[in-house]
């Protein structure tokens, strides 16, 4: 054993100049609904040499990647972003849902929220202190199987302005997840990790930060997320905490010479796009800059680690569909509805077939794809499962053929479209896999999880969705919904543009690969050969030492 440790250590110190047997640091990096075209389409004003163009000039550029499911919402995309599986794989169908609390009720829960732990490093007077972790994704991630592989030596984090962004992505194994108070933008994390803020993170919180990017997006007190976080002043603040990370826990210097391995998912392209739409000019230039700043990001990772030691995939949780405002502008019928147009109207009529037995409804609420429904309420009538989901569909079924009779306004000599639903399937179909063996089919069957409960699984016309206000939204078995970038750099891949179709889950399963460890648990992803160089003697790259070897002791 005491050998082998030596020749390692003389194999690394010979070696330490060169690649060295696996990358030093992997780099997952998210855009918050980030759309599959968006890349190419402003190609052009791209000009910083390592900002997205170290992967439409450095790298692998796949121009036709697409979600294989039907639920393009932040949650589950980010953890199938980690675990290379779907929500049938993981068990994340959406980014909240209703369980049964201590009282036996149902309440509302997020996908990260854990009750036996506490936020750490909220800011003083925060009233709901309840932790989060992974204890809700059914399946391990990359990070968790690379910290398995090397015996825990290994560090993993995750960074986002969002929890679930920053957890999901990263696991259950990791060192670290952070994300912000949505007020302040203060840097939390939970008790699953620590009991206090590195000494790195509590210097960033107290040095004004905040302050600072509040004055970049010229925007006053109070309400951080929303107001900070649609501009550029939001991307800098949260690379700048990654940098911060890599910094103080010396990410890429891993003392056993492992590699190690960050997740940062940026949430501005999020807030911004649902507010203006992804064919705005302010979703434009925010992603113009963000090509700035993340130039800035990689030439410090550059700098600091090496690029040649460090491996990236990029891509996003969901693409989105157009505004109704910028449909209309084009000719397009694009049609924002608000949910209660037809929720009410379902609820009066499952409440004329079935009186209700308390002050519930039957109807919790429409959180895009799904319509939750209230499994107590119709218990307590007497009405089960099937019966329950059959009698909701036929009625949403029977509401939208009535919208069929009405007009929605035209615009420009041209009638809107109403509202139409495409697909709809219950929870007991889907339970069942009693759907069809087509596309849709598949997509529905990746898309569905038993966490959902009651429901119905809804899709509508094409760039139609149940919408309050202005501004769009995603979630649907469109393509546009589905449409990511996949994106990779570093030693290992060949650069160029590939229009082969691929899926985000192909990241973990390519990433496995390469560093010669297990698939997480749920892995459905393709390892992307097309896209890697060949290894061994005569090649420009070399494959690692196994990761073990490194870790004897
Ligand atoms: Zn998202």
């Amino acid at each position: 054993m005491i050998l082998l440790t030596v020749v390692g250590l003389c194999t690394s110190a010979l070696l330490a100049d060169a690649y060295d047997a696996q990358p030093k640091l992997v780099v997952v990096l998210v855009f918050d609904q980030f759309r599959g075209d968006y890349l190419d389409r402003y190609r052009a004003d791209f000009k910083a040499k390592n900002g997205f163009n170290l992967f439409l000039k450095q790298g692998a550029h796949f121009t036709d990647c697409y979600y294989d499911y039907a639920n393009l919402v932040t949650a589950a995309g980010h953890s199938t972003i980690g675990t290379g599986a779907y929500t049938d794989g993981h068990q994340i169908p959406l980014n909240e849902w209703y369980e049964p609390g201590p009282d036996g009720k149902l309440r509302q829960v997020s996908s990260v929220a854990d009750d036996r732990y506490k936020l750490v490093g909220a800011p003083a007077g925060t009233k709901d202190l309840t932790g989060a972790s992974a204890h809700r994704e059914m399946a391990t991630t990359l990070g968790d199987e690379l910290v398995l592989a090397t015996g825990g030596r290994a560090r993993v984090y995750g960074v986002s302005m969002k929890d679930r962004a920053a957890i999901l992505t990263s696991g259950h194994a990791t060192k670290g997840a952070f994300w912000i108070d949505h007020d302040t933008g203060t840097w939390l994390t939970s008790t699953y990790w620590m009991t206090q803020l590195p000494g790195w993170a509590a210097e960033f919180n107290a040095s004004g930060r905040a302050e600072m990017a509040r004055k970049e997006s010229a925007v006053g007190e109070g309400g951080f997320y929303e107001k900070v976080g649609k501009s550029a002043a939001s991307v800098s603040y949260q690379l700048d905490f990654a940098k911060a990370l890599i910094v103080g826990e010396k990410l890429g210097q891993n003392p056993y010479g492992v590699t190690d391995m960050i997740t940062i998912s940026v949430s501005s392209t999020d807030i911004n796009g649902h507010a203006f739409g992804p064919d705005d000019p302010s979703q434009r230039e925010l992603i113009v800059q963000s090509d700035v700043l993340l130039d800035a990001f990689f030439t410090f990772l550059d700098k600091t680690i090496g690029l040649k030691n460090v491996m990236v995939a990029m891509t996003g949780d969901h693409g989105v569909a157009t505004s109704q405002k910028a449909g209309d502008a084009m000719g397009m019928p694009v049609l924002d509805f608000p949910p209660k147009q037809f929720t009410q109207p379902l609820e009066a009529m499952l409440e004329a077939k079935y009186p209700l037995k308390g002050k519930d409804a039957y109807v919790l609420q429409m959180d895009n794809p799904y319509l939750l429904l209230n499994r107590q309420a119709f218990e307590a009538a007497g009405i089960a499962e099937e019966e329950a989901e059959n009698t909701t569909k036929a009625m949403v079924e029977q509401i939208f053929a009535a919208f069929g009779n009405a007009s929605d306004g035209a615009i420009g000599g041209r009638e809107r479209e109403p509202a139409a639903v495409t697909h709809i399937y219950t929870s007991k179909e889907m339970r069942d896999g009693r759907l069809p063996e087509t596309q849709y089919g598949r997509l529905v069957a990746h898309s569905y999880s038993p966490n959902v409960g009651w429901a119905l699984h809804i899709n509508f016309g094409p760039y139609q969705f149940p919408w309050n206000g202005s501004g769009t939204t995603h979630f649907s078995a469109n393509s546009y919904d589905r449409h990511v970038p996949l994106e990779l750099f570093g030693a290992a891949f060949v650069p160029g543009t590939y229009h082969g179709v691929v899926a985000p889950v192909d990241i973990a399963a390519t990433f496995a690969s390469l560093l010669r460890i297990n698939r997480p648990s749920a892995a459905v992803g393709r390892v992307l050969t097309e896209a890697m160089r060949s290894e061994g003697a005569g090649s420009s790259w070399a494959p690692g030492a196994p990761l073990h070897k490194t870790s004897v002791k």
